[in-house]
């Protein structure tokens, strides 16, 4: 089976043994296809992951071999995410499940952007659905993106009328953007490319240029109800280090800064500003299962529009998918495999 795995400063195609259930408990299933992650972006770029590694975790994919104990049966469709939680830990108690052992250590093998993956009796039970039938095969990939969102839309506490700020409208902002308003806030968004800006206006983000900050904020506190209402919560969705300015400045008092994206400065967090405001900083990272099912759930009632997002390549050409995706050429890569 061919996969696509880091070599260097390359991704490069590698043809390995085909993969069986060899005893284990789960499926094989051959990947119809694969998004391509920020996340996978940075484990790479920054040499998180070594050679050998096979990056994505996105995947749709089909049941070619299976031995489990739920109802899925071989050819049957599916959706999954990679990390489980272990449910007692310490982090699963307080609900940072993104941070438990078991749930860093379990994943997909050897990984998505390979013509076929094992997935584990605990990734069927926990983190897979059937897709239906009326759902494409890069739509249903948002599943685990958007459960990252429905994550950090939660983390928030939001409450009923709340107005709510997407900073960077890349993929993920969109997503995130549209997350938002799924559940019943009124969001606005801002970027600096103006195609982004047009796309989230069209997707119904009302989304704005930040580039001139005088101007955004204005626009944005008379928009939000001014010096009495103003931005409820701030999504940092842009790993842009000036993000964190229109973030400050636009928060209200009281505010939420909803960290969702690294930055290459690491700039820390602002002490004057969080105190004098009094402001909550939050991070959120990856989805729990519930997250994911609610995620599974505003995809498949179309309730969530991912149709404008993708760009679709072939297997052999992920390096140009990576390339092209950190060039800001194409919002979200969906790697197509079989
Ligand atoms: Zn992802
Ligand atoms: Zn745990």
């Amino acid at each position: 089976m061919k996969t696509a795995q880091v070599s260097g400063n390359k991704i490069v195609i590698k043809e390995v043994d085909d993969i069986k259930l060899d005893g284990r408990r789960g499926a094989i299933v051959r990947v119809l296809g694969c998004g391509l992650c920020g996340s996978d972006i940075v484990k790479f770029r920054e040499k998180i992951v070594g050679d050998g590694a096979v990056l994505g975790h996105e995947i749709v994919a089909v049941i070619d071999e299976i031995d489990s104990d739920t109802s899925f049966k071989k050819g049957d469709k599916i959706v999954t995410s990679h990390h489980i939680p272990c449910g007692e830990c310490v982090y699963c108690k307080h609900g940072n499940v993104s941070m438990c052992e078991h749930f860093k250590s379990t994943n997909i093998r050897p990984g998505g952007f390979s013509e076929k993956v094992f997935v584990s009796e605990e990734h069927l039970k926990n983190v897979a659905y059937l897709v239906p039938s009326d759902m494409t095969d890069e739509e249903i990939s948002f599943y685990e993106p958007l459960g990252c969102c429905v994550r950090a839309i939660k983390r928030c506490n939001l409450i009923k009328g709340d107005k709510v700020l997407v900073i960077g409208l890349g993929s993920i902002g969109l997503l995130m953007g549209e997350g938002i308003k799924a559940l019943g806030y009124k969001v606005y968004g801002c970027d600096l490319i103006e195609e982004r800006i047009a796309l989230g206006n069209k997707l119904g983000i009302e989304s704005y240029n930040s580039l001139n900050l005088d101007e955004f904020d204005k626009i944005i506190q008379e928009k939000s109800g001014g010096k009495y209402g103003g931005i409820d919560a701030v999504f940092m969705t842009s790993g842009a280090d000036k993000a964190l300015d229109v973030a400050l400045r636009v928060v209200r008092k009281g505010g939420k800064i909803l960290v969702f994206s690294s930055t290459p400065k690491n700039t820390g967090y602002p002490n004057n500003e969080v105190y004098y405001k009094e402001l909550t900083v939050l991070g959120s990272y990856s989805p729990s299962p519930k997250d994911l099912k609610d995620s599974f759930d505003l995809l498949t009632s179309h309730r969530v529009n991912v149709k404008h997002l993708t760009t679709i390549y072939p297997l052999e050409s992920v390096q140009q998918a990576f390339d092209d995706t950190v060039a800001n050429k194409i919002l979200k890569a969906y790697i197509k495999i079989s």
